[in-house]
């Protein structure tokens, strides 16, 4: 055994380029050859790329290099001559590709307030797609030589992109290659993933996502910039290997600090899985403010911009980001000046500085009692309920009780999630939605629909699978003693399919009843958000007890405008004559048939919405739990027969432009105080 203390004399430390240089010539030797950091005392195989980069070794390190071997003597030598030739960098050409990144700043949607500094972190579509397999005794060696077959391939793939950066860019381009090739057959992966195969009894696509979720975390958590960008290179070399297994995949990396998740588009349960103690905001690249993705993201209070285009693609996991929700804007790369800038001015705001808010209904000056409940999908959001005042649960969004779009939930489990449901949300109570399943879940899951917005949704998923929702009325009706719970049916066209469900609710109960199971009968609504059940509600509302208006998909189907397609979202007006019309139409035949009517759309949650909503004779709303205080301060200073004055104005108008200049002009002259210009719709620039 020999060994030698040498300090790293690179500027730029032991990076991806000197760590494979310092591969090629350790290899040469039969050695075993051992780096080791003299402060932290962290080790590292010095013939594998991944185990150096772990070392993170900056300009300065001391490092001690151990050999044991027959040529131990000439591998020191070699190698302690190729640290103070700095590993035969020229540093020049290998600073300048990667000299300060250029500001750029990217518009689009803020959905989620806030602004939020930190690391990109890349997720693409498709990582829930990896699933775990477990594989018989028989096919540990087909799962081996399936991914040996895609190493392969990824090498070839890897080979031909190198040669033609070569010819487009120069040689100093195309090195980034030679550490891509390196990574790929680095035994740290390999021999890892084999490992796993054999050890876990786990399928190929599985065995390498865990390792490399493994080796991205390590890097992610790196001090040194330039050496946790190299994460994003494993990052590349991971999704390749996984493509080429399985057409689809994606790193889940942990991050140690502040994470903005930057995708091209977001499932709403991935959102859900973030771990909040590390991701702070989001950034997509499609998406809109009434997609599901977005409601989460404020129910979370998490940042988020969305509708940014093609963000995605010219960002690298650990760039450094500002997400700004207030002016919809992205800037990657910030200058000095801009974080400095951003510091000063980026006070996490108003509403939560407030140690109590009131509770209970607020009152109109002329004297018009308005419930104030909130919209939950999450257990996390439940502290909101009690911490914002509001009266129960509106609409508690069933569906985001499931992990996996597909993947449904035992009774049991089921039931207690609602019987905790029915506590947090006390006296008041709390709506459950039947699972509005299908549309971008159900597609998600793989089943690909063609219109998936007009296909098999909500209650007519529920109707086409009845076990799954005979099984979660069980569990409602079970966790209804422990509290006070509504049961609402989802996307009901008409009263064909109240009556569908509701025969199905009869049958549970008159079940339980046999069973001697302890239960209790529950309200039963719809929402009204399609146009079909509006244009019918009067002979819908004779069967239920309640109404419940989703403005979200009120507008989607009102106006043909799908509610996460970022190319149309111009065209998803709120303040569409249509819509109001819908809206009045449907309080009205609420109020006929004396049932109450939530109204539990995004638009409740928008205070000048609000108002207006109150003007067509809302009475009772139901919002993201956090915008409580706010709607309910400006309904507390108006009149509700002043709202309405303004709600039959717009009603005569002919387009949502004119809408929204009516609601510029009143609202700006009778409560100027409570809408400054940025709390009212802009105007259009079409
Ligand atoms: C709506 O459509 O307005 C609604 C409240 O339901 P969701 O947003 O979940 O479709
Ligand atoms: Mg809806």
């Amino acid at each position: 055994m020999a060994e030698r203390t040498i300090e790293v004399k690179s500027r730029l430390g032991l990076h991806a380029r000197a760590a494979a240089n310092l591969v090629r010539v350790a290899s040469r030797f039969q050695s075993k050859l051992t780096l080791q950091r003299v402060e932290g005392g962290r080790e590292a195989d010095a013939k594998s790329i991944l185990s150096i980069l772990t070392l993170a070794a900056s300009y300065g390190t001391a490092l001690k290099l151990v050999a044991v071997g027959d040529d131990a003597e000439e591998a020191l030598d070699a190698i302690a001559g190729l640290f103070s030739r700095a590993f035969d960098e020229n540093e020049k050409a290998v600073l300048q590709p990667t000299a300060a990144k250029q500001e750029l700043r990217y518009q689009g949607l803020g959905v989620s307030d806030g602004v939020v500094m930190g690391r990109v972190l890349r997720l693409q579509k498709g990582a829930r797609d990896v699933y775990r397999a477990e594989i018989g005794d028989g096919d540990v060696e087909r799962e081996r030589r399936r991914f040996r077959a895609a190493v392969r391939l990824s090498r070839r793939q890897l080979e031909a992109i190198k040669q033609r950066a070569e010819k487009e860019l120069g040689r100093g381009h195309a090195y980034i290659f030679d550490a891509h090739l390196l990574f790929l057959e680095d035994a740290k992966l390999t021999r890892d993933v084999e490992d796993h195969i054999v050890t876990e009894r786990s399928n190929a696509e599985w065995a390498t996502k865990v390792v490399g979720d493994r080796l991205l975390s390590i890097y992610a958590q790196m001090n040194d910039e330039y050496l946790r960008e190299r994460g994003s290179d494993i990052e590349d070399v991971i999704q390749r290997l996984l493509a080429n297994l399985t057409g689809e995949g994606l790193p889940y990396p942990n991050l140690s600090e502040d994470a903005v998740i930057v995708a091209p588009d977001l499932l709403p349960s991935t959102v859900a899985e973030l771990d909040l103690n590390h991701v702070k905001a989001i950034a997509t690249d499609s998406g809109g403010w009434t997609s599901h993705m977005a409601i989460i993201a404020r129910g979370l209070d998490l940042t988020a911009v969305v509708g940014l285009r093609d963000f995605y693609h010219r960002t690298r996991t650990g760039d450094r980001i500002i997400v700004d929700a207030r002016r919809g804007e992205v800037v990657l790369h910030p200058e000095a000046a801009t974080i400095e800038q951003y510091e000063f001015t980026s006070p996490r705001l108003e509403s939560e500085s407030a140690a109590a808010f009131e509770r209970g209904p607020v009152t109109t000056r002329d004297g018009v009692a308005i419930a104030l409940r909130a919209n939950v999908e999450l257990p996390s959001e439940f502290q909101a309920v009690r911490k914002f005042g509001a009266c129960g649960v509106g609409l508690f969004r069933s569906e985001f009780l499931l992990s996996r779009p597909g993947l449904m939930n035992s009774e049991q489990e089921q039931y207690e999630a609602y019987k905790a449901l029915a506590e947090a949300a006390g006296p008041d109570g709390a709506i459950v939605r039947l699972f509005d399943v299908g549309g971008e879940i159900a597609n998600d899951a793989g089943q690909h629909e063609r219109n998936p917005a007009l296909g098999l949704r909500a209650v007519r998923f529920g109707l086409r699978n009845k076990q799954i929702m005979r099984t979660q009325v069980r569990a409602i009706l079970r966790a209804a003693p422990a509290g006070r719970l509504s049961l609402v049916i989802p996307m009901v066209s008409d009263l064909a399919d109240v009556k569908a469900a509701k025969k199905l609710i009869a049958e549970e109960v008159e079940s339980l009843k046999t069973h001697g199971e302890s239960f209790a009968q529950v309200p039963i609504g719809a929402m009204i958000e399609v146009p079909a059940a509006v244009l019918t509600a009067e002979k819908i509302a004779a069967e239920l007890d309640f109404f419940e208006l989703g403005t979200n998909d009120l507008v989607q189907y009102t106006l043909a405008v799908d509610r996460g397609n970022d190319q149309v979202a111009a065209w998803f007006r709120t303040l569409h004559p249509a819509v109001l019309y819908g809206i009045k139409r449907t309080l009205q035949a609420g109020a006929d048939a004396g049932i109450p009517v939530i109204v539990c759309g995004e638009m409740a949650s928008t205070p000048a919405y609000a108002v207006l909503l109150a003007g067509f004779g809302a009475t009772d709303l139901s919002m993201t739990p956090a915008m409580i205080p706010r709607v309910r301060a400006v309904l507390a200073q108006i009149e509700a027969g002043e709202a309405q004055t303004v709600a039959e104005r717009c009603l005569a108008a002919a387009c949502a432009d004119e809408v929204e200049e009516i609601v510029r002009a009143e609202f700006r002259t009778r409560w100027p105080e409570l809408f400054p210009p940025n709390m009212l719709p802009r105007p259009t620039e079409n």
